[in-house]
């Protein structure tokens, strides 16, 4: 269980890859349909996806996930 997450809205990212470039543990990952997602296992909540997302596609959301 987490606490905190970082999670991309999906109606609001562009794709630009942004936050790819600046994740240090490789955990925007992109789907099949070419949508990015964050991988919470190995995401460590750093933030720099959110600083780096132009658009605040970006959010942390707090509570309890599996
Ligand atoms: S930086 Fe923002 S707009 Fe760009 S791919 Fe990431 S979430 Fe989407
Ligand atoms: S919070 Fe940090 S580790 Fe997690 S996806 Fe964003 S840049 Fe990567």
């Amino acid at each position: 269980m987490k606490l905190t997450r970082y999670d991309i809205d999906q109606s609001i990212c562009r794709r630009c890859g942004s936050c790819q470039r600046v994740c240090p543990r490789g955990a925007v990952l992109e789907t099949d349909d070419r949508s990015l997602v964050i991988d919470p296992k190995r995401c460590d909540r750093c933030g720099r996806c959110r600083d780096a997302c132009k658009l605040r596609a970006i959010a942390k959301r707090t509570g309890l996930f599996a």
